[in-house]
């Protein structure tokens, strides 16, 4: 998920290799290494932390050999510490590599490999790359074919390099679903995960498609299928500057990451869906356990608030557990009804926001189980909890929450229908339906971010607004709100979530002529009644702007479909058009959509 950098050439290696990380250290990262070929001998200096404490380190070493890969990690599997650093070793010592992504089937190929007398030091799914390289090497003697071996069994993503003490001149990279390019100099080949890490040295790439595997040594690189089928690839040359290519070609970081939500949704669901029963990595509740919970309480902040608002009626229709929803800085106060009765659920991105933090103290000391779910593998929130899960977003960088959100939806979604699946309050066949809505999700969310142009055009005609309500009952309520604190955040105009029903309880009041009203419109049952509540609306003269996967035979100003999905599972794409009308008014208005005027990423005071 984060930095990858490899040198293969006529220079000092580790000098390229460390100004590389320092231009991928935009992407975040937690910890940072790098190993060299020098005479058949690998070198590995790796170390928690910032890649100028690496620098410190690689200095007191005279590493002088001119092969050499690097890394910055983002854990997702194992503590971000030494060990689970990257290189990582085979057992042998043999091969070196680092690796962006996740192996999802891991555990089956570590099982395979411990039964073949292998031994893993990390928590890392990566360690399994290199022994697995080692396992087919042993047989064939070929380290191309060891490889491409190796890459057939992943499931999952992965850019890789790798080095092999007994090849002094070669280097061996592979990609699917993690990005890796190689750029071509008169010095050698410089290989990163993208191109600004290197673009001081050549303005001539090859891009590595997925399932390809490129063999490099000093004067020649040849590509491959995964099969070993040769392929030919045109060389390009970039013109872009520096800046568009960090964001991917994206003007801001919340496009790319709200782009992202294809990738981030398919990571955070990993494996846990693939056997007939829900696996979690690690959660292992008994029926004993879940039958004695009478209470679930789902505690957060802002965003993430609200993703434990948009499952709280799931969770309770899936599993017949009364669940409350409360904002951590309210929780910590009002001396909640919390006892060892009490399934306590916390969510932070971060996994550092205070309030959350002290509210799962709270719940800890009255009694409750507490599960904290997080986006920062190793983050204080999930050392404080009895247990944790992680959502597999990657790093967000604009400010503004968007993959993380609907990544904490997917989770809690997929919690949800475990607890169900334990307690056997639904059928399997049931379960079985749901499990494959929840798989169809980023194929969805990518039809969903296909045609844009109708979100664009509505944020050139509103983007002067002064007031702005949001409208949903039920399911699409808590999107309502997640909408409007999307549009405050990056936008600055004010603007109010209500339930449908409300509104004639006093907002309606405020409604005159073009008021913009964005409604929500995704629960069939609930259709007729919100309709009615749009057209209150529309008699006192608002604009109306529809988000729907219903065929509605009423006018409307806009009307922008979203793909049809289980009713549980809407508000992950009922979003996406609310994240995109908040960034593209913000753009309208011009402002700076990542960084927004008085917040912060990580909210770190109470
Ligand atoms: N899944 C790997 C790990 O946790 C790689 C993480 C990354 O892409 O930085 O070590």
């Amino acid at each position: 998920m984060c930095g990858i950098v490899g040198y293969i050439g006529t220079k000092r290696a580790v000098p390229i290799l460390l100004d590389g990380l320092k231009k991928l250290e935009y992407r975040g990262y937690d910890s940072a290494g790098i190993s060299t070929l020098e005479n058949n001998s690998l070198s590995c200096i790796k170390e928690k932390g910032r890649v100028d404490q690496l620098k410190n380190l690689v200095d007191n070493e005279n590493l002088n050999g001119t092969i050499g890969i690097a890394h910055t990690r983002w854990a997702t599997h194992g503590k971000p510490n030494k060990i689970n650093s990257h290189p990582h070793f085979d057992n042998s010592k043999r091969f070196s590599v680092v690796h962006n992504g996740i192996i999802e089937n891991y555990t089956d190929i570590k099982k395979f490999l411990m039964d073949n007398g292998y031994q893993f030091l990390s928590e890392t799914d990566t360690e399994v790359i290199p022994n697995l390289i080692n396992y087919y090497y042993e047989i064939n003697h070929d380290f191309l074919k060891a490889v491409s071996l190796a890459c057939n069994d992943l499931i999952g993503s992965y850019a890789i390099e790798v080095i092999c003490s007994n090849f002094s001149n070669k280097m061996i990279i592979a990609k699917k679903d993690s990005p890796l390019v190689i750029g071509i100099a008169d010095d050698g080949y410089y290989i990163a995960s993208d191109i600004p890490a290197i673009l001081s040295y050549t303005k001539n790439f090859y891009i590595l498609e997925d399932n390809e595997i490129a063999e490099l040594t000093l004067n020649e690189i040849k590509f491959y299928k995964n099969n070993l089928e040769l392929v030919h690839k045109e060389l390009e040359t970039i013109t872009w500057d520096a800046s568009a290519i960090e964001k991917n070609g994206y003007d801001d970081f919340m496009l790319k990451e709200i782009y992202e939500q294809v990738t981030s949704i398919r990571e955070t669901i990993g494996c846990k869906l693939n056997k007939s029963l829900i696996e979690l990595d690690n959660i292992q509740f008994t029926k004993d356990f879940l039958s004695n919970i009478n209470k679930i309480f789902i505690v957060a902040c802002g965003t993430a608030m609200h993703a434990g608002l948009a499952v709280k009626s799931i969770f309770e229709k899936l599993c017949y557990i009364p669940v409350e929803v409360d904002m951590a800085s309210e929780f910590r106060y009002r001396n909640p009804l919390v006892d060892n009765k009490t399934l306590a659920i916390f969510i932070s991105q971060s996994g550092e926001t205070a309030d959350t933090i002290q509210a799962l103290k709270l719940a800890k000391s009255k009694g409750a189980t507490t599960l904290a779910i997080s986006n920062v593998i190793g983050s204080s929130i999930t050392r404080e909890a009895d247990i944790y899960i992680y959502t597999h977003a990657g790093p967000e960088i604009a400010v503004a929450s968007t993959k993380a959100y609907t990544a904490q939806v997917v989770l809690l979604n997929i919690i949800a229908l475990y607890c169900a699946q334990i307690l056997e309050t639904i059928s399997l066949d049931e379960i079985e339906l749901l499990k494959k809505e929840i798989l169809s999700l980023p194929t969805k969310i990518e039809l969903a971010l296909k045609d844009i142009s109708m979100v664009q055009n509505i944020a050139k005609k509103i983007y002067n607004a002064k007031d702005i309500f949001f409208l949903g009952r039920g399911i699409d309520y808590p999107v309502a709100m997640e909408g409007s604190l999307k549009l405050k955040e990056i936008s600055y105009i004010h603007s109010e979530a209500y339930a449908g029903g409300e509104l004639k309880h006093g907002p309606i009041a405020l409604i005159e002529k073009d008021f913009p009203v964005i409604g929500i419109l995704t629960d069939e049952k609930l259709l007729e009644k919100s309709i009615s509540n749009i057209q209150e609306v529309i008699s006192r003269g608002a604009k109306t702007i529809i988000v729907t996967n219903q065929e509605l035979k009423k006018d409307f100003d806009y009307v922008i479909k979203i793909p049809n999905i289980h009713p549980y599972f809407s508000p992950i794409l009922s979003v996406i058009p609310l994240q995109l009308l908040a960034y593209y008014i913000s753009k309208e208005k011009g402002l700076d959509v990542d960084k927004p005027r008085n917040l912060a990423k990580s909210v770190t005071v109470e």
